[in-house]
């Protein structure tokens, strides 16, 4: 049985050039995400079957299996949403809240760019409402699942994964982030924090 499932792309492999290639686009979301929905659903499989024949040997690795993988499933599906051929800038409550939290929106573009640079390994820099503050934080995710709360519902994602950026970018990260701030979906960033905003607190408190 398949829980999860690959999700069309609102946009063509080419639609993002040239901030991002035909060839990565293709790649990260048919091969890479691919790999993430079917390795969650082979943990939810495997999980089932300890369960059946009562034996849970496995489960710690099982456990992280699925950590890893679904984190990569909603990691990349929220990235592709977040991005968009037209760019654009924020705007309304969005902006206002990004100035309130973070200073200015030149402040938050800089905190968001050094977390970014500064993932030690493979990883994402996020933008999320923090449901227990409300309010919104920058966070370095380590790997697909690593070093955030179970608080935090993430708005807009950047892959800092170097199957993200080499094939364009070599090693030259910080192109690849600048190119990144021309992509940005905006409006489905603040569509997102819309919806956040008006549930957030009740979830985690009841
Ligand atoms: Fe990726």
């Amino acid at each position: 049985m398949m829980t999860y499932t690959l999700p069309d792309l609102n946009y063509d492999y080419s639609a993002l050039e040239p901030h991002i290639s035909a060839r990565i686009m293709e790649l990260h979301h048919s091969k890479h995400h691919q790999a993430y929905v079917t390795g969650a659903n082979a943990a939810l499989d495997a999980m089932a079957e300890a369960r059946a024949n009562d034996n849970f040997a496995t489960l710690p690795k099982l456990q992280k299996d699925l950590a890893f993988n679904l984190g990569g499933h909603v990691n990349h599906s929220i990235f592709w949403k977040n991005l968009s051929a037209e760019g654009g800038e924020a705007s309304g409550e969005l902006l206002a809240a990004i100035s309130e939290y973070f200073g200015s929106y030149e402040a938050f573009t800089k905190h968001f760019t050094a977390a970014a640079m500064g993932i030690q390994g493979s990883g994402w820099a996020y933008l999320a409402w923090d449901s227990m503050s409300n309010r919104l934080i920058i966070g370095q995710l380590y790997d697909q699942q690593g070093n955030l709360s179970m608080g935090s519902i993430p708005l807009l994602m950047l892959d800092m994964w170097e199957h993200a950026f080499y094939l364009d970018y070599v090693n030259v990260k910080a192109d690849y982030i600048k190119a990144f701030w021309n992509i940005v979906n905006w409006a489905d960033v603040e569509t997102r924090f819309a919806s956040v905003k008006a549930n957030s607190s009740s979830l985690l408190l009841g």
